[in-house]
């Protein structure tokens, strides 16, 4: 039975701290390096639902994408909901430890596992890190479809594949665009627009898209836009994540037990599908090859894929 240490450095391994963001705060939250661990829960968020799941589970490590402090802190008392969630870790002898931009970057990453969930094939990563002499790491993915699909079909298959959230999923542009090739980055991926149009892709596929990035990118280039749930664009990695350490577990005869969350942690909890009658217009989508040819603005069509089984 290893100790919380031995698991702790196992996870340094795989997504080395130094490597995070500046500005990110990874690592070990709370825990105690000598306590054996037995089982093992990975989720995206340490909010309290996922602190109560690992209770009930006899877990005693919690591995999460996202920190639970980003800052610093001058207290962790339980009348806060972060420091409840701390009391509820340590009156249970529960370790907390953070993947974030360590893991976003990291060979494979969170962009590696929503590409796989989606049966993408990788090409390269879309902002590579200089320090990877393999050219394997990086934010987010370049990827190629098997068979080129238009990205309404591209949506669809995002809605099937990543666990279904009140959001669903969007898309921006012509829906019967084709796409061959994709750009992925699981999280807020905004910020990675000028990326993503020198990569020359056919389609953007990431969380959190905003009105004005989304406007501008539609109005200068026929680039189609898949914008789905945050949480539910990071969750694959869990798995992926969870399969690792399972591999590391095997070949040390750690004997762990490791367990992905379904708590669905997404903070967005219904989705309404339009019903107001109100006489707008929505300009019909010009074709895209049109639109490759020409400097006109391509589409400003709407289209909502809603995924499977969440609420309307
Ligand atoms: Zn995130």
């Amino acid at each position: 039975m290893p100790r919380l240490s031995d698991v702790l450095a196992a996870l340094d391994a795989l997504w080395p701290p130094e490597r995070a963001e500046q500005w990110d705060a990874v690592g070990t939250v709370c825990g105690d390096p000598d306590a054996s661990v037995t089982r093992v829960l990975f989720a995206v968020d340490p909010v309290r639902e996922i602190a109560d799941e690992a209770v009930e589970l006899g877990a005693e490590l919690i591995v999460t994408h996202h920190p639970l402090y980003l800052r610093g802190t001058t207290t962790v008392a339980a009348s806060t909901f972060k420091g409840r969630v701390v009391h509820t870790l340590i009156k249970h002898d529960i370790a907390l430890h953070v993947a974030h931009t360590n893991a976003d970057t990291a060979d494979p990453g969170v962009s590696d596992a929503l590409a796989g969930a989606l049966d993408l094939r990788i090409v390269r990563p879309l902002v590579p890190d200089p320090t990877d002499p393999h050219g394997r790491r990086g934010l987010g993915r370049v990827c190629e479809l098997d068979r080129p699909a238009t990205l309404r079909d591209l949506a669809a298959r995002v809605a099937h594949r990543l666990p279904a959230t009140a959001q669903g999923v969007r898309i921006a542009g012509d829906p019967d665009a084709l796409v061959r090739t994709v750009a992925v980055s699981g999280g807020s991926g905004d910020s990675l627009f000028d990326q993503v149009r020198a990569a020359g892709v056919d389609a953007f596929l990431t969380a959190d898209l905003r009105h004005h990035p989304v406007s501008e990118a539609t109005q200068h280039s026929p680039l189609g836009l898949i914008d789905a749930a945050h949480w539910a664009t990071e969750w694959p990695w869990c798995e992926q994540a969870a399969a690792q350490l399972d591999e590391i577990s095997d070949r040390h005869g750690w004997d762990l037990r490791v367990h992905v969350s379904k708590t669905v942690t997404d903070p967005w909890t219904s989705h309404f599908a339009p019903t107001s009658t109100h006489p707008v217009t929505h300009p019909a989508p010009n074709p895209a090859t049109h639109s490759s040819q020409s400097t006109h603005p391509t589409s400003a069509s709407r289209a909502a894929v809603d995924t499977p089984g969440a609420p309307n």
